[in-house]
């Protein structure tokens, strides 16, 4: 459907021509005259006028007349006296009944798209519910993850999540002594950086609770419930059909969105990444109860203590590089 502006400025013959297949042969009267399309004002008069007066065409050339339709769906032209005196056409009415007829094909248009969207309602309700429930599932998964893990290990979760720095780093120190040019014995401490790895499938997760997929869910739900089952929908049923199929691509994103958390979730949940966890604190009780929550998390069974596994890990990284002391990096 052509808008008001796409044609309301016919400039040359040609401009006409370009929009409209005009039947340029054919001779226009009332009986075969249907409506008006739209007015022209040319720079010329370059347009002879097809109204059939007396038994032939009128042939005025003009500037200014009409584009009309005929009952047969032919276009032709016609000046605006013969319009004026024998069709009472005028801008006004013209214009007023082509944007009543615009209006009325644009909502026609709405109903027939919401219509057609109409047919897979089912289907949309399946896939309202569908998301749901696998919002429900990651819901109960990050609180698995949430509840085993402590708090301070959590929140530095969060912030390592934020602030994009997932470099798990602490540091060694080595001690050289030696003596100087005076006899005298030297000590010299150095400390170094040392990596265990970047944290892998931290994301939105980590703050489900703060996102507002449940209320978009429920209220797509909702809203598709509440589009009536019938056959011919009123105005406003068809403005809130239409609003509530526009969410549509939202909850599609949603339902992506979720399946690529469940994915960094299981990322996360490796063994080889969920241990990097342990060495985010340097507290050592929060390290071993970071530790069998670990053990917890991906079904492994805890050798020995929590507190000589921590201290494994420090001294695996002592013995590496002959250190004589670890911290983890400020
Ligand atoms: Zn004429």
């Amino acid at each position: 459907m052509m808008s008001l502006t796409d044609f309301s400025e016919f400039k040359t013959f040609s401009d006409i021509q370009g929009r409209f297949d005009i039947a340029l042969d054919l001779l226009l009267n009332k009986e075969n005259f249907s409506r008006g399309v739209w007015p022209y004002n040319l720079y010329q008069p370059e347009v002879s006028c097809q109204y059939e007066k007396h038994g032939k065409r009128c042939s005025q050339q003009h500037q200014k007349g009409y584009i009309v339709a005929c009952k047969d769906g032919a276009v032709v032209l016609i000046g605006h006296c013969c319009a004026h005196k024998h069709l009472s056409l005028d801008d006004e009415s013209l214009r007023a009944s082509f944007k009543m007829l615009d209006a009325s094909e644009r909502q026609a248009s709405r109903r027939r798209k919401v219509e057609a969207l109409l047919e897979q309602r089912q289907a949309f309700i399946e896939q309202g519910k569908a998301v749901h429930m696998r919002h429900r599932e990651l819901q109960a998964r990050v609180y698995e993850v949430e509840s085993a893990l402590p708090r301070q290990i959590w929140h530095k979760l969060v912030e390592r999540w934020k602030s994009n720095s997932l470099e798990v780093i602490w540091e060694y120190q080595t001690t050289k002594v030696g003596v100087d040019e005076n006899g005298r014995k030297v000590t010299e401490r150095a400390w170094y950086p040392s990596s265990y790895g970047k944290l892998q499938g931290l994301g939105i997760w980590l703050q489900l609770g703060a996102q507002e997929y449940a209320g978009q869910i429920s209220d797509f739900r909702k809203q598709l419930e509440l589009i009536p089952v019938k056959g011919h929908l009123t105005s406003a049923e068809i403005d809130h059909a239409e609003t509530t199929f526009n969410s549509v691509a939202a909850i599609k994103g949603i339902e992506r969105e979720l399946e690529s958390q469940f994915k960094l979730l299981e990322d996360f949940l490796n063994l080889s990444n969920l241990v990097l966890t342990v060495q985010l604190v340097s507290n050592q009780a929060i390290r071993a109860e970071t530790v069998v929550a670990v053990h917890q998390l991906t079904g492994q069974t805890l050798a020995g203590k929590p507190d000589k596994f921590v201290a494994e890990i420090d001294l695996d990284l002592k013995r590496k590089h002959d250190a004589t002391g670890v911290r983890i990096q400020q």
